[in-house]
């Protein structure tokens, strides 16, 4: 049922799941085991191909290894995607296979909720492994829904980012939000309350237009949202999309949100800068999930979860300061201090 790819330029190694009594399809990349178990969720999504699904697999695993790095856990970085079937489906099978994929790495990959999977499903791996978090736990221990912590750390990163950065004000100015899910929601809800003015997309344009009336922000289509006159845009859907077609549209001085891969790649980075955008790597302003995620599973609290969070704002200006001193693109400053921590715990190994 699961196979396995060793090695490679980007990862460590790849299993392909596989699973013919129940069609069950997904991929497991552990792109880094060096910090610790490749930590990273599962994100359940429709692909057009096992190509597709490979590519947004590795991708996204190794932005775990840096996220985990950058924010100074004890784990490596993974991912899983799985093929979310058209029609019909049962639920329970496709993460009762998962689990046991799960189970049959022995503590190399810890998963955990990602786009398109639940606090019902996790449950379900649970019940074939240990090896998983994203789940309920007791009073003042961490665990549960990560996206809140994600939503916090990308919401101080921004004030930060707009405050101590470029010099204006988070309450009163217009922040542009793509995606109104898990992270989304909870971040336009802290916006609300500190008073910044909202303008708010989804592909669910229903859900939007509930959701804009009940903050009281202004709802645009989903193709439309990039294009607002905004001081921030903060991604907060899928990846990719910040691109050599977007860029030049953006009005936005500042770009902060939860979304995974924003960059479409390394050339659009440069871009930003050459277009005068400040771009918070995603990475490091949305870790707080993982944070919570790699709390929960070493058994520690949500004081420490929040102690945590509350410095990646920090992070993220040193990042940031870097970055424009030595004029380079934050995301490049960014995987450079990333790889460094991951090279010397290695170096430091092998010794
Ligand atoms: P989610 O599935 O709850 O929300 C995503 C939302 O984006 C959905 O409402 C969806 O309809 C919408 N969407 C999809 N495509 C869109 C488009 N083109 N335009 C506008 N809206 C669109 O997922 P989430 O948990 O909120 O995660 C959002 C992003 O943040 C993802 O990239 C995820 O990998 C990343 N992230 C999440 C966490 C977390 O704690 N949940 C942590 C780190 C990173």
């Amino acid at each position: 049922m699961v196979q396995i790819f060793e090695g490679g330029s980007f990862q460590e190694r790849i299993y392909v799941i596989n699973d013919d009594n129940t069609g069950v399809t997904g991929i497991i990349v552990l792109h880094s085991t060096v910090l610790g178990p490749a930590a990273g969720g599962c994100r359940f999504w429709h692909y057009d191909s096992q190509g597709e699904m490979a590519a947004d697999a590795v991708r996204l695993a190794k932005g775990m290894s840096y996220k985990n790095a950058l924010a100074g856990l004890p784990f490596g970085g993974g991912k899983a995607v799985l093929q979310r079937p058209e029609g019909d489906f049962d639920r329970r099978t496709v993460f009762k296979v998962f689990g046991e994929a799960v189970a049959a790495l022995n503590g190399d990959y810890v998963t955990a909720e990602d786009v398109g999977t639940t606090m019902a499903d996790m449950r379900v791996v649970r019940q074939q492994t240990s090896y998983v978090a994203g789940l309920e736990t007791a009073k003042g221990m961490a665990g549960g829904d990560p996206s809140p912590w994600t939503a916090l750390g990308v919401f101080q990163s921004m004030k930060a980012a707009a405050e101590n950065v470029l010099q204006f004000e988070l309450r009163g100015a217009t922040v542009a939000v793509q995606g109104i899910g898990n992270v989304g929601s909870g971040l336009c809800h802290l916006l609300k309350q500190h008073g910044a003015n909202l303008v708010i997309a989804d592909v669910d344009e229903t859900r939007a237009a509930v959701f804009a009336t009940e903050l009281g922000a202004k709802c645009v289509g989903a193709d439309e949202i990039m294009e607002v006159d905004a001081d921030v845009f903060a991604p907060c859907a899928l990846g990719g999309i910040l691109n050599s077609k977007s860029i030049p549209k953006l009005s936005a001085r500042l770009i902060c949100g939860g979304a995974n891969n924003q960059l479409a790649s390394d050339a659009d980075g440069i871009s930003l800068v050459e277009h005068g955008i400040l771009y918070a790597p995603d990475y490091v302003v949305n870790a707080g999930g993982i944070i919570n995620v790699s709390a929960e599973y070493l058994q520690e609290t949500t004081v420490q979860v929040e102690q945590r969070v509350n410095q990646i704002s920090g992070r993220l200006i040193g990042i940031l300061q870097q970055a424009l001193r030595q004029s380079r693109p934050p995301g490049t400053v960014a995987d450079e201090m990333a790889q460094q921590i991951i090279a010397s715990t290695r170096k430091s190994e092998a010794a």
